[in-house]
């Protein structure tokens, strides 16, 4: 599979270059450039398959010439000590657990993914210094899948604040590949940053600079697996249509769906499930992009006013607009609405739901009852985060106390950066620097 920008037809390039130069120089993302229709390998695959095995036998078939069978098992069995848990609820709807990685949210997927191909990649040919903006959980997900990866060192970029969850014995002073640093400044600063020491030619070829921020190709792409996996789980089930509502920010889970479909799965339709921060339904339904100003919510990580993946939404909608009128519906979850499902999906199928699921979940049940699916509809609902890094919301909602498994706990235990600076490029190189 080839890439491609979203601002032109060419140049194209490989995934590899793709994943380590993460933006083309004309300020669109890469999107692939053909559609590779892999419905024959996974329509008949087996419901038991276990998740590197799905992913080592669908990636050389995506990633051809780039990627073998025997790289792909490798990457898939290094990345994945995790898997996706699908359950069924009821004839009509499933959920989808997507938050049993390392740091308790989806995004551990993509980013253990992408550790692992790209150690595999650089196998023949050197050294990678990945530089990422920290935000969240994110930092710890990116140490933890990139910590011992042979050829790579990760540095982590963080704005003012506390830094929590990192594990100082995987820092490069301490004989480890994790570099945080602190930059006096905003997360924005941060991506500032990035994007000045990327273009500075002299200081990113000596040591192989790249990005592997959100919009990374290496990690958008491996989102499509879960979805083809829960298709494999439920389709012994199906009688009518199939559709998954996903929690939608930055839209990049999303965007791996229409993948998925495009690659051959069949799936009938995707509920971009937003709260408050709903200016991207306007879109959807054929209108004009106006971002509106940011509303905090109970759902943060949908706060968001403009998706980083709008470029590759729009490129599906300037390619086929009436298709994706049909494709995608939009819903827009307030907050008490979100906290009132997270007691109803307790009460009624008896499981503790963050609030970024719960806004799928209502989502799912407002589009279902407004198209009048009831009975020949089964939903997917993507569960993203772990209902425990919310316990507080969850208690209020459920009247249940519960569990926070031991992994999740460290991720409060806060840690400090090998440096503090001033937000400027040449502090932020020679911090670099030091560590070698
Ligand atoms: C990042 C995140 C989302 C939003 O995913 P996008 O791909 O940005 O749309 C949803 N839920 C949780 C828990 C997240 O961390």
């Amino acid at each position: 599979m080839q890439f491609r920008s979203t601002k032109s037809s060419g140049p194209l390039v490989s995934f590899k270059d793709a994943v380590l130069h993460c933006l083309p120089s004309d300020g669109g993302l890469y999107v692939p450039d053909q559609v590779i229709d892999i419905r024959q390998f996974f329509l008949h695959m087996d419901e038991k398959i276990t998740y590197p095995e799905l992913v080592a036998t669908v990636a050389p078939t995506l990633l051809q010439g780039e990627l073998n069978p025997f790289s792909a098992s490798r990457v898939a069995e290094s990345a994945f000590d995790f898997e996706p848990e699908l359950i069924r609820l009821d004839d009509n709807l499933s959920i989808l657990n997507l938050y049993k990685g390392p740091t308790g949210f989806f995004k551990d997927f993509g980013i253990a993914f992408l550790a692992a191909v790209m150690e595999e990649l650089l196998k023949k040919s050197g050294q990678a210094l990945i530089l990422s903006a920290a935000r969240g959980d994110t930092g710890v997900s990116m140490a933890h899948a990139f910590s011992k990866r042979k050829g790579i060192c990760s540095v982590l970029v963080y704005p003012s604040g506390p830094i929590r969850g990192l594990d100082p014995a995987t820092f490069v002073p301490n004989g480890g590949n994790i570099i945080p640093i602190q930059i006096k400044g905003t997360f924005d600063d941060c991506q500032r940053l990035i994007m000045e020491t990327i273009n500075d030619r002299e200081f990113s070829g000596r040591y192989g600079v790249t990005c592997a921020n959100a919009i990374n190709p290496g990690r958008l792409l491996p989102q499509t697996f879960y979805y083809l996996y829960a298709f494999i789980k439920i389709k012994k089930y199906l009688s009518g249509d199939l559709v998954f509502s996903v929690p939608s920010g930055n839209f990049g889970n999303l965007i791996a769906g229409l993948y998925a479909w495009k690659f051959g799965m069949p799936v009938n339709g995707f509920i971009a499930a937003m709260n408050a921060n709903n200016a991207f339904g306007d879109y959807i339904r054929g209108n004009p992009f106006v971002p509106r100003p940011l509303v905090n919510t109970n759902s943060p990580a949908l706060d968001v006013s403009v998706p980083s993946n709008y470029e590759r939404l729009a490129s599906f909608y300037k390619e086929a607009p009436a298709v994706m009128r049909n494709m995608v519906y939009p819903a827009s979850i307030g907050d008490d609405l979100t906290q009132w499902t997270i007691e109803h999906a307790w009460k009624k199928y008896k499981i503790h739901i963050d609030p970024h699921t719960a806004v799928a979940l209502a989502a799912a049940e407002q589009v279902s009852a407004a198209h009048e699916w009831s009975g020949h509809v089964h939903t997917v609902v993507l569960a993203t985060g772990h209902p425990a890094k919310e316990a507080d919301l969850v208690r209020k909602a459920t009247g249940q106390a519960i569990d926070i498994p031991e992994s999740l706990q460290a991720l409060q235990k806060k840690s400090d950066p090998i440096a503090v600076i001033s937000p400027q490029l040449d502090a932020f190189e020679g911090a670099i620097a030091s560590c070698f």
